[in-house]
This record gives C-alpha cells, sequence and structure tokens, in this order.
C-alpha cells in the first residue's frame, strides 16, 4: 500500500469520525451508478485514513449500502452539474451518527460538499503532482472530507486542498483547523 512520508509516530491523539458509504444506483441515469465494489470502497478509505493520518483524523466506516438513487428528469444544460446529482440523491438512509460519503460514475466536478452529503466521482481528471496520491478516487474523497472539516481550497500544488490536483500534504495551520472542526463534529454527534 502506498503511503506518506511521515514521521512513524502518531504526533496527535487520535480523533475518530464515523463516514457511512453510499454506492449510488441507478437505472435512468447511468451517470449516478457507481462501479465500485465495497471492498474498493473500503480500499479508498484505507488511503483516506493514510492521508488524514497526518493530522491525527481518521475515518471509521460504519457501513457501506447501495443506494438507489430517485428518478429524475435528465440532467438540463443551464443546471449546475452537482445541484442535478444531489437532487437525485434521497436522504432518508442517510445516518445520524456518520457523515454520508456518495459515489457515483461520473460527473461535472471531481467532488463536491455543501451540505451533506459528500459526493465523488469515480472517474475524476486531474493533474499529477511529486509525492501525490496513486489512487485519486481516494484523494478526491480526503479532499472532500478536508471541506467537511472547514478547510478551503488553496492552491498550492502539493496541498491537499489544491483544485484538481493529487496532492495530500496539509498545513500545519490546516491541520489545527481541521482537528478543531473534528472535535466539535464529535461533541455534536451522538456517539455509540
Ligand atoms: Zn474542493
Amino acid at each position: 500500500m502506498w503511503s506518506l512520508p511521515l514521521q512513524s509516530h502518531e504526533p496527535f491523539s487520535p480523533l475518530i469520525l464515523r463516514a457511512r458509504i453510499h454506492l449510488m444506483q441507478s437505472i435512468t441515469n447511468p451517470r449516478l451508478q457507481t462501479t465500485l465494489t465495497e471492498k474498493e470502497a473500503r480500499a479508498i478509505f484505507d488511503e483516506v485514513n493514510v492521508i488524514w493520518s497526518q493530522a491525527g483524523i481518521r475515518f471509521e466506516v460504519e457501513a457501506i449500502s447501495s443506494l438507489q438513487a430517485l428518478d429524475s428528469t435528465p440532467k438540463r444544460w443551464y443546471i449546475k452539474d452537482r445541484d442535478w446529482v444531489k437532487a437525485a440523491i434521497p436522504t432518508n438512509q442517510f445516518s445520524p451518527t456518520a457523515i454520508d460519503v456518495c459515489f457515483v460514475k461520473d460527473m461535472g466536478p471531481n467532488g463536491f460538499f455543501y451540505g451533506e452529503p459528500v459526493v465523488v466521482c469515480e472517474t475524476p481528471e486531474f493533474h499529477k503532482v511529486t509525492g501525490g496520491a496513486e489512487n485519486i478516487v481516494a484523494r478526491v474523497t480526503a479532499h472532500e472530507l478536508g471541506h467537511v472539516l472547514f478547510l478551503q481550497h488553496r492552491q498550492e500544488r502539493t496541498n491537499l486542498m489544491a483544485s484538481g490536483k493529487n496532492g495530500v500534504s496539509l498545513s500545519p495551520q490546516e491541520i489545527k483547523d481541521a482537528r478543531k472542526r473534528a472535535l466539535e463534529i464529535l461533541g455534536q454527534s451522538p456517539q455509540p
């Protein structure tokens, strides 16, 4: 497995956030139907956790299940892709205790998060940078989870929060901010 060239000891006390993975299904809109298997989704989260280990944050998968997309009208050109995708995702199977992450096959943006859920495209487009992630879907997922933790875009090539690249690094300030938000999320959600 690919890993970050980091110090061997964990510099922070680990913060564990829960994630629920939804593998989107749709007969009427093939773009929404992921081809990822449960095993591949787990492998993606293993890589996400390697990336986020530099901040001492771990995303624990509480469940992986298929989610049938709503029967929506075909996308019109004037509707933003992300809005159209989001409208086709039913919310009634979302987790009350976890971050919901939906995988789809194809969409305009590589991923998005503007309030639940996180949506990730399994065929993202990107530019390679030195030391970047090999599993690009994992990188996109880790980037969107950065937005969940209130991180903003940062156009420094090798940074996790740069758009359209495969960099994975976080600055000390980003690590501090992400951990602060993770602690807030842990305080807000009921833990089992
Ligand atoms: Zn982004």
